[in-house]
């Protein structure tokens, strides 16, 4: 079976688009692991639900997801992101409301856990360095972990002492689960803070036993072209043109 893995798509239409094409032309996946933040910051957000949903999709949720939903407190966030949440919910329809409202906060699918932050703190905890990796090996039982949520490709990978070193996840370096417990991000589909603006994902094949990431350019003027229109907050719109 071929899964792909997609995170933090954040209501960017063009570049999820831009990723189920990429995922096509590679020969097609039996289904998409979503690993939160569907919707907030960007500017088709139903339309991100909607296409999302015409996969088979297992989906966890993000803390965009249940702020839209009105699940969580904006409280917590920025003034770009709360402006860009209260704009989110006023677009969303009810039944689109509900669907993120459900969505669990963590899921295991074959030997994989999927949570949005951490297997710790699945809606807000950052896992951006080794030792918070570490300390989050005693939070899920399977061997491989994924997340999302700080929007840059990592792999976390534990020695048999159960210490994570962390690596930056280029395109061309596949991971290979299964030889030791990992963390594995697959960056951001909609809004990728690594300083490469292209759209992230990765395909887990588990015939070839390997994980692989991959980088999509997409039009990324039309997303801010209708952001502008839109008046949603201008850092959140030029930081997309710069990957960060
Ligand atoms: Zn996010």
């Amino acid at each position: 079976m071929r899964h792909a893995i997609i995170a933090d798509i954040h209501g960017n239409l063009a570049a999820l688009t831009a990723v189920f094409d990429d995922i096509e032309r590679r020969g097609g996946v039996d289904d998409v692991w979503c690993l939160g933040d569907v919707v907030g910051y960007g500017p088709e957000p139903s339309a991100c639900i909607s296409l999302l949903r015409t996969m088979p999709v297992y989906c966890i949720a993000g803390n965009h997801d249940h702020a839209a939903s009105v699940r969580i407190d904006v409280a917590a966030f920025s003034p770009d992101a709360a402006r860009a949440t209260h704009w989110t919910m006023s677009r969303l329809s009810p039944g689109e409301k509900g669907y993120l409202y459900g969505l669990p906060q963590k899921l295991v699918r074959n030997n994989f856990t999927l949570v949005h932050g951490s297997p710790r703190g699945p809606l807000w905890e950052y896992l951006d360095y080794a030792g918070a990796a570490t300390e989050n090996l005693a939070y899920f039982e399977t061997a491989c972990c994924l997340v999302g949520h700080t929007h840059v490709p990592m792999v976390f990978t534990a020695d048999a002492a159960g210490n994570c070193t962390g690596r930056h996840w280029l395109a061309d370096n596949p991971v290979v689960p299964g030889e030791s417990r990992l963390i594995v991000n697959p960056g951001s589909v909609g809004q990728p803070r690594d300083g490469d603006p292209r759209a992230s994902y990765a395909l887990y094949d588990d015939a070839r036993g390997s994980l692989r990431l991959y980088r999509i350019g997409y039009d990324i003027r039309a997303t801010q072209r209708k952001m502008q229109q839109l008046g949603l907050p201008e850092r959140l719109i030029y930081r997309l043109q710069r990957g960060l």
